[in-house]
């Protein structure tokens, strides 16, 4: 019989919870929605989904548990953001709104709705190194992107805007991971794959 994997859990404030759950599922680990404090101790990493990080904020501070998610993260729980959860994980957030909070730990500066002054959504073919030389399929929903990173973000991915050294969407810092994009919305499992990785291998 093969090993049961790590128990991931999947902040379940807000958003895709269930495709994220599934695509965790389908990289070799087990998934758990975490709504309280008490869930949240059980679990060996923490997917952050996307939605509106905003909101997210709101429900996270008015749920008591935006002090049990930065001490998790402080404590050294792997946490992969997407979308929002990357704007939840990043150290400084560029048009925030002035009563936004994150959990932070990620060196970088995002800039929220980034992508969305040009256009609201769409998909294109990124290049993640990491992950092989098969592009991947990137879904952006008013996204973020990442202004800047600090010297120990290794940078994951960039999407072209045209002709200079691209846009960084995708960052990894110690146990940390985000994307600016939706991994789950596309049946393609190896961004969650890479994490359930990050979080066997501590
Ligand atoms: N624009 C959203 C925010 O600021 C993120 C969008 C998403 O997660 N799809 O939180």
């Amino acid at each position: 019989m093969s090993q049961p994997g790590p128990l991931i859990g999947v902040l379940s404030l807000q958003g895709d919870v269930r495709e994220h759950a599934r695509s965790i599922e389908r990289a070799g680990a087990r998934a758990v929605a975490v709504g309280s404090e008490a869930v949240l101790s059980g679990v060996q990493g923490l997917v952050i989904p996307g939605g509106e990080s905003t909101t997210m904020s709101k429900l996270a501070l008015a749920d008591g548990l935006m002090e049990p998610l930065r001490d998790a993260r402080r404590a050294g729980l792997p946490m992969y953001g997407s979308c929002a959860g990357m704007i939840m994980l990043a150290d400084q957030i560029e048009d925030a709104r002035p009563d936004q909070e994150a959990i932070g730990g990620i060196d970088m500066v995002v800039r929220r709705n980034a992508f969305g002054r040009q256009v609201d959504s769409f998909e294109i073919d990124v290049d993640v190194p990491a992950l092989g030389s098969a592009a991947f399929p990137a879904v952006f929903i008013r996204a973020p992107w990442v202004e800047s990173v600090g010297p120990d973000v290794e940078v994951l991915a960039r999407v072209n805007r045209g002709g200079d050294e691209g846009t960084i969407v995708a960052v990894r810092q110690g146990a940390l991971l985000a994307t600016a994009f939706h991994p789950e919305l596309t049946g393609d499992d190896r961004i969650h794959g890479m994490f359930v990785q990050m979080v066997s291998s501590r």
